[in-house]
């Protein structure tokens, strides 16, 4: 074939494919600009999780009769004009790339209308088909853009598309980073219709995070402040009662974009250190305000890593304003090996992943889905962020299991189950109350350990990730290769995933944060990957509470776990779950 160039359509489409990656991704571009035009009110509202429609409102500039043909083109903005704009960006969006790409595979309404117009103008357009174009409309004075049927001319990337409550959550999610962004501006959140968030302007970021989180947690919030030569820090973090097992509750901006990173990370976790015990995350509300000459955020178009000119300053910063507003010297009395405590109870295939999260907690609060979209929602979204939390079983040292030891129970015979929920055993010289639902979910795990296969699936559409420097970055790929991924290295900054073990596509996860755990950690810990995922499914698959069981089932379970778990009967989140009363404490009781 001979060289040609590619037609206008075909690279919007291919555009497209890197900024509309779902409908979260969308909503930050549209909300993006309303902020850009100023607005002080902006309004959202999601259909299926927006993707059926999600409309944005606000209040901004509008735009220029004059302008609305060029507003769709491809690298039409009106944000930069010369070179020099490039290095002072004081707007989120400058690439003029947004509108076009999401009207390729989408269609797209655009209301708008200046404060001086008379009249205000609409505009659609589906896929490359403009549809109406100069429409007068009443309309107030701001923008309104609405995207309906998304990625309906392409299919395979609908099907990438997760559940609705999955996609609300991203963009709730989204929705929540941009309210306490902006908590001097009012933010609206509907969902199918219904207003779940209506939030009004506040003073201060605590009274924003406590209008959206409620009251309860206030006692426990610290206001952070902290000022030096090229660094401003404003925020709230949680005093060490506030502990949490996943990063969901600490949330970093700067210069009011939320970012992610590892050196604010580190001067954060190193700082609550002593105060909370690793696999354990604080909450923190973080915005640093940085003279935008000293840092480069514009290194992804998602916008999430952020470049420092100066790391060591920042570093000094976060870590001693988090060490003041802690108050140094006061620390939390914390006991080395509490399972009661660490362990979150997994008594139900839904409890668990998102014990004590206050964002999880709103979501339970404010979703009518039934318990098993809920866990999909909570599994995917916490997905590698409880990682560290879930692999519970290897919190135990060689001493540990010495002591939380198997049951010896010898010869055993079955006495009948209590409640539907605890099965009686009576062995050679004790009685054991053990946990069904507990016992079958500890054994589904082994045995999915030993059987699950890795093999590779090809994904539809390779994921493209920007990563920073790591070390033994092509060793890390090579290895993940054995483990049934297909990775290319791009080059030290960017990598494709073309394949992921199938186990990632029946049980998905998400890949940012896989990656971010299997390729940040200082050695790749792929084993502990895998036994938290089978723990998932494990405690998704097994007999429940509450389920009644014949003597055969029970004799069944009792056998399968004296077989099959190889050293102690804790579920894999480390809980024990049986209670042995030896025979010589119940004669005691009885005096004999
Ligand atoms: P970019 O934001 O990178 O300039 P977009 O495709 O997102 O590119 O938007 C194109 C242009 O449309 C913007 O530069 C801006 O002039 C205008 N625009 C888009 N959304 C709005 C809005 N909500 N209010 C005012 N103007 C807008
Ligand atoms: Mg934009």
């Amino acid at each position: 074939m001979a060289i040609h160039k590619l037609p206008d359509y075909l690279i919007n489409r291919l555009k497209a494919g890197e900024i509309v990656e779902r409908p979260s991704s969308i909503l930050k571009e549209l909300v993006e600009n309303s902020l850009d035009a100023g607005a002080t009110r902006i309004e959202i509202s999601l259909h299926d999780g927006g993707k059926s429609s999600l409309s944005v409102q606000d209040n901004g500039s509008g735009i220029e009769l004059a302008d609305m043909d060029l507003v769709l083109e491809r690298y039409a903005t009106s944000k930069i004009e010369t070179d020099e704009d490039l290095y002072k960006i004081a707007s989120y969006g400058f690439r003029g790339e947004a509108l076009a790409s999401i009207a390729e595979v989408s269609k797209l309404t655009l209301l708008t209308k200046t404060a001086y117009a008379q009249i205000g103008t609409k505009l659609v357009k589906k896929g490359w088909e403009t549809v109406m174009t100069h429409q007068p409309v009443s309309f107030e004075h701001g923008t309104f853009v609405s995207v309906e049927d998304l990625f309906f001319n392409v299919p395979a990337r609908l099907k990438f598309l997760k559940s609705s409550q999955t996609e609300f959550f991203y963009c709730y999610n989204y929705f929540i980073d941009i309210a306490i962004q902006h908590y001097d501006k009012a933010r609206t959140l509907k969902k199918q219709d219904k207003v779940i968030l209506q939030l009004e302007p506040v003073d201060s970021v605590t009274e924003r995070i406590v209008a959206i989180f409620k009251q309860d947690r206030r006692k426990n919030l610290k206001n952070l402040k902290k000022t030096t030569g090229q660094l401003q820090i404003n925020g709230m973090i949680g005093d060490a009662n506030l502990r949490f097992r996943s990063r969901e509750n600490i949330r970093i901006y700067v210069n009011g974009r939320p970012v992610q990173d590892k050196i604010i990370m580190k001067a954060l976790m190193d700082a609550y250190r002593r105060q909370i015990k690793p696999g354990e995350y604080p909450f923190v509300v973080l915005d640093l305000q940085v003279n935008p000459q000293m840092v480069d955020v514009n290194v992804h178009p998602a916008k999430l890593n952020v470049k420092f000119a100066n790391p060591q300053e920042v570093f000094e910063a976060v870590h001693s304003a988090v060490l003041e507003a802690l108050g140094q010297g006061r620390i939390a009395n914390i006991s080395s090996f509490r399972p009661s405590e660490t362990v979150e109870e997994c008594s139900t295939a839904t409890s668990t992943a998102h014990a004590g999260s206050f964002t999880q907690e709103f979501w339970h609060r404010h979703t009518e889905h039934s318990e098993e979209s809920l866990f999909t929602a909570g599994h995917f979204h916490s997905g590698g962020q409880t990682i560290n939390s879930m692999f519970s079983l290897h919190d135990f040292t060689d001493a540990d299991r010495k002591n939380l030891y198997h049951p010896e129970i010898g010869d055993y015979q079955i006495i009948g189950q209590l409640r539907n929920t605890y099965i009686i055993v009576q062995g050679q010289d004790a009685l054991y109350y053990i946990d069904q639902h507990a016992l079958a979910e500890r054994i589904a795990f082994e045995s999915m350990k030993k059987t699950e296969k890795l093999t590779p699936e090809t994904l539809l559409q390779p994921l493209k990730f920007e990563i920073s420097l790591i070390a033994d970055l092509s060793k890390k790929i090579e290895e993940l290769n054995a483990l049934g991924f297909e990775i290319a290295m791009l080059s030290e900054r960017t990598i494709v995933i073309y394949a992921v073990p199938s186990i990632f596509v029946t049980y998905p996860i998400d890949m940012q944060t896989l990656l971010n755990y299997v390729l940040y950690q200082q050695t790749l810990n792929f084993d502990l990957l895998m036994e938290w995922v089978y723990a998932s499914k494990a405690c998704k698959t097994s007999i429940k509470a509450g389920h009644k069981l014949s003597v055969p089932q029970m004799e069944q379970l009792v056998s399968d776990g004296l077989e099959k778990i190889p050293w102690l009967f804790v579920c894999q989140h480390g809980r024990p779950f049986f209670w042995k009363i030896e025979k010589t404490e119940i004669d005691k009781l009885f005096d004999r």
